[in-house]
């Protein structure tokens, strides 16, 4: 009978250090750019064990190669748009391509990346209790007609046109995380990253600043998509895995702007990437693509006020650091 039973003590295993002091983190697209920069600031804490899933459409093992076979890493071929069964206390779900070229290469795969795969997540974080992170993108805000972009503005974007799959898929996305909030209890954060750089990003990625950069290295000119007065803001990695922890490890659900607020104009940087590797590349204007963003700024007064958080890196510091990546990967000596 009841009572008989003795009180309820935790067993043994919950009890000892290893369970009390261990996080298990899920990073889903932990292959990619943002997600390898992520994976190493969390495995610098002893405390973390750290799971990265991702099928390798845009990432790759070479970004963790530092990780495997460590004890508290374990990296999984694993497509987001099946159901995934594993015990962990947070997910960062990064899964997805982030590049134009690469999300419209197969747009019905990103769209399906982008709903099921985000629903697997919130189905496995409300089966084991994890509190999920999504990384959203200033791409929600379409080609913004509020500038700069404050959280609580509702966009812009073109429902059917080429860059939909990535966009209302990622807004679908918002609308997935905050329904399960809201539905079952489900603990969210919602980041919208604007434009990143760093060492990693893919060299034939087509983002601009990988672009410019490669380019310069190769001596070739610098593709300046028409009219190149369009803007973008660009945060340097280290500051975004700042940023995506405080977030995650924080009390705000979001939607929370994370991005470098200084802005440029596409001419503004191929100058500046000219100057700081090489003067005598040329800048050359070409046709651009559908729906491109005039202007693109983070309003960042949440993020400073709620988490902290402000970007320390400035694009003059950051490229150098990114030349340096590209110039080991492509094998290309600086001048003396
Ligand atoms: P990335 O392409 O380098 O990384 C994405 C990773 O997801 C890759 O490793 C890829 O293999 C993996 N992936 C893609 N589809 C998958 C699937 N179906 N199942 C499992 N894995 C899958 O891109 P990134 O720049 O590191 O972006 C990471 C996240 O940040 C993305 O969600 C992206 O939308 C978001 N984001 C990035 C930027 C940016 O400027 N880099 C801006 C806004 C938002
Ligand atoms: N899911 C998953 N891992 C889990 C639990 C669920 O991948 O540990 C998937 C599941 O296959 C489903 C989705 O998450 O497709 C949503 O799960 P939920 O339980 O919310 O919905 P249901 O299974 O009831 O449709
Ligand atoms: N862009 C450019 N040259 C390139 C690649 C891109 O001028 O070689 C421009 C593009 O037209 C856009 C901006 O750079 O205005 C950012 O493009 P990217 O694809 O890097 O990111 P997103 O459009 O997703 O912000």
């Amino acid at each position: 009978s009841n009572g008989t039973k003795p009180p309820p003590s935790p067993s043994p295993l919950r009890n000892s250090k290893f369970f009390q002091s261990n996080m298990r983190i899920l990073i889903t697209g932990g292959a990619g750019f943002i997600g390898s920069h992520l994976v190493d600031k969390l495995m610098e804490n002893e405390k973390n064990e750290v799971i990265v899933a991702d099928n390798y459409f845009t990432g790759s093992k070479d970004n963790l190669k530092k990780w495997i076979g460590h004890p508290r890493f374990e990296l999984i071929r694993h497509d987001v748009t099946e159901p995934l069964l594993i015990e962990v206390d947070r997910i960062y779900h990064l899964a997805c391509p982030a590049s134009p070229i690469f999300y419209k290469y197969n747009a019905v795969k990103t769209i399906k990346t982008n709903v099921l795969g985000t629903l697997n997540m919130l189905g496995l974080a409300k089966r084991v209790g994890a509190r999920i992170l999504l990384t959203s993108t200033s791409e929600v805000y379409g080609d913004p007609l509020v500038h700069p972009q404050t959280e609580d503005y509702w966009g812009n974007v073109n429902p059917i046109g080429v860059r939909s799959c990535y966009d209302e898929g990622k807004r679908v996305a918002e609308t997935l995380m905050f329904d399960y909030h809201r539905q079952h209890g489900i603990e969210i954060r919602v980041a919208r990253i604007f434009n990143t750089y760093g060492p990693r990003m893919n060299i034939d990625d087509g983002r601009v600043v990988s672009n410019f950069i490669a380019q310069a290295l190769r001596g070739e000119a610098l593709t300046v998509q028409a009219p190149g007065t369009q803007t973008r803001s660009f945060c340097y990695v280290s500051d975004m895995v700042d940023g995506l922890i405080r977030l995650m490890e924080g009390d705000n659900t979001g939607p929370i702007n994370i991005g470098n607020p200084g802005e440029f104009t596409m001419m503004e940087l191929a100058e500046t990437v000219k100057e700081l590797v090489d003067p005598a590349v040329k800048i050359q204007s070409v046709e651009n693509t559908p729906d491109d963003p005039r202007q693109r700024k983070p309003d960042i007064t949440k993020a400073k006020e709620l988490l902290g958080w402000e970007p320390k890196v400035s694009l003059r510091e950051g490229l150098p650091l990114m030349e340096e990546d590209f110039r080991q990967r492509l094998g290309v000596a600086k001048k003396k």
